[in-house]
């Protein structure tokens, strides 16, 4: 067994490393410039707890959460360790035993907060300490294109320079590749160990729905709800009107319903998140302020009601799902309006700022997310690219989510909804026999009562009612589109009606796919287009 083997057993009491964990502390042991980016839960700290144990001088920590700090310390020391946390918090005799303890060389791992680093006299201490490792804990607050950017993390290149460039570890749980790019140049690190794990996951089936109304949008919704008796379920909306209106919406038909935003008082905002962790509430409708620190393992359906601004966001809210390792699904429901909702956030943000620099970065952020909408690869693929985590990456596509699913079906190369949508529509026209024209075709799958079609009995039609979220000129643009495709014809010339072609009566069986030359425009590519 090597050092880090017999510490890990001996010190930790673990078992076995978790994945890259050995690389990284490797790395660090022998000098070497590291970032590992790794979700939470899966043990950054250990990267550099483990080395601090085996390197001659004090470990350097620098973590912006002073609540966590303690609790690591008091972890540490517990298993032997020397540790020392330096921070506000601190009384002043606390301050001078950590002081005294570092001149007497009796620290191996010191926890600061970053402003300490604007106090020349402890910058004067750590000058005079031999420091073998900088660790950056939460790196990505160093970033401007993070979504934490703190200011005070600025100091710390150049802390690392009056240190004399001690090895340097960054850690984070959240980083792009942009964000990645951009802590590696601000921590000035030299031919990094670039590491990167663990952001599969691999329990979850992740899919787009684009919509062509909000009514169509909460009638997904219901319809989605409604599939999952047990198990939490998180609504997330761009705004507390939204909030309000999902909640009600889905308060008419469910029981235990509740919604969560910035707007409520603290009182009222304790009670909802009481509700919801003991399970009183088991649907809740909330704004993205919903989520520091929910640890509920059963969260089975995660409904993005509106697009939240950049995919990290959305992937972070997203993974709040199926913490239990069981199946789960996130459906981000999207409509051309959500992008002026984010736009109209981005507006927002640049006169508080009184800077443009943030709203462009905002706007390339939101033009991802878009990308991600409209792509046509397997959404966890396309997620582990922003992350560029390569190793999850080779491990190849989900099978679990829109795309994969559907590219495995005959019809699939309809998109999506469309897809099943024109099924419908071939079956409604097959079950017709050739009495109805466009319009009726189209007022049925609607669910109209009209005189007309109830007395043909279309009640008993098998998609009599299952589009009625759909608009009238969805649904006619997308008739149109079979028959220019040659799975419908249309016949008569006073009373035209409908009938399928040999063509459509494959597809409908499923001997041949369902391809169409003129796809029915994808509101999220159109989007693209429009900001292009
Ligand atoms: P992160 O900082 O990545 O969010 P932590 O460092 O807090 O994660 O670790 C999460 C948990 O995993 C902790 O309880 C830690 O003790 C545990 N852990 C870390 N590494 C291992 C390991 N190799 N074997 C078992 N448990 C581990
Ligand atoms: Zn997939």
């Amino acid at each position: 067994m090597d050092d880090l083997s017999t510490q890990l057993s001996q010190t930790f009491g673990f078992t076995a490393f978790r994945a890259g964990q050995r690389e990284v502390m490797e790395a660090v042991l022998t000098r070497r410039d590291a970032m590992a980016v790794m979700p939470t839960g899966q043990g950054k700290s250990l990267c550099y707890q483990l080395p601090a144990t085996l390197l001659p001088g004090v470990t350097l920590v620098i973590s912006p959460l002073i609540a966590l700090m303690q609790d690591q310390v008091t972890g540490l020391k517990a298993r032997g360790i020397a540790a020392a946390a330096f921070h506000s918090g601190l009384s002043e005799q606390e301050r001078d035993r950590v002081v005294l303890d570092l001149k007497l060389r009796r620290v191996q791992l010191l926890y600061l907060a970053p402003e300490r680093m604007q106090h020349e006299r402890f910058l004067r201490l750590l000058r005079s300490l031999w420091v073998s490792l900088l660790v950056v804990d939460e790196a990505h607050c160093i970033s401007q294109w993070g979504h934490d950017f703190r200011p005070d993390y600025l100091n710390i290149g150049r802390l690392r320079r009056e240190l004399e460039n001690p090895p340097c570890l960054a850690l984070t749980a959240t980083a792009t590749a942009r964000v990645q790019a951009d802590l590696c140049d601000r921590l000035s690190l030299q031919d990094p160990l670039r590491l990167v794990t663990g952001f599969r996951r691999p329990n979850l089936a992740l899919s787009v729905r684009l919509c062509r109304s909000r009514q169509e949008k909460l009638a997904i919704l219901d319809r989605a709800v409604r599939e999952y008796e047990t198990g939490t379920i998180l609504v997330y909306c761009a705004t507390r009107r939204a909030v309000e209106e999902v909640a009600a919406c889905l308060g008419a038909s469910q029981s235990s319903v509740g919604y969560y935003h910035a707007g409520l008082s603290d009182e009222e905002r304790r009670k909802v998140h009481d509700e919801f962790r003991v399970g009183a509430v088991r649907i809740l409708a909330a704004t993205n302020a919903f989520g520091m620190g929910i640890d509920k393992s059963d969260v089975r359906l995660v409904v993005h009601f509106d697009i939240p601004g950049s995919l990290e966001a959305y992937y972070q809210e997203v993974g709040r799902a199926g913490r239990d390792g069981r199946p789960a699904a996130c459906l981000l429901l999207f409509h051309e309006r959500d992008v002026a909702t984010q736009e109209y956030f981005i507006q927002q943000a640049s006169k508080e700022s009184g800077s443009s620099a943030r709203a462009d970065r905002m706007k390339t952020l939101l033009q991802d997310l878009l990308e991600y909408v409209s792509g046509p690869t397997c959404r966890q693929l396309a997620i582990l690219d922003y992350f560029s985590d390569e190793a999850e990456r080779a491990l190849g596509p989900c099978g679990l989510c829109d795309r994969c699913v559907v590219t495995s079906q005959p019809s699939a190369h309809v998109v999506g909804d469309e897809a099943t949508c024109a099924k419908a529509v071939l079956a409604a026209v097959s079950w017709c026999r050739g009495r109805f024209g466009v319009s009726r075709i189209v007022d049925m799958l609607r669910g109209s009562r009209s005189k007309a079609l109830l007395t043909y009995g279309a009640e008993e039609c098998p998609g009599y009612g299952g589009y009625h979220a759909w608009s009238k000129t969805a649904l006619t643009r997308l008739v149109k589109a079979l028959i220019d495709a040659g799975y419908l014809q249309v016949e008569g010339l006073e009373y035209p009606t409908l009938d399928l072609t040999r063509k459509g009566q494959e597809s409908l069986k499923g001997i041949s796919p369902l391809l169409m030359s003129e796809q029915v425009e994808d509101p999220a590519a159109s989007a693209i287009k429009s900001k292009a």
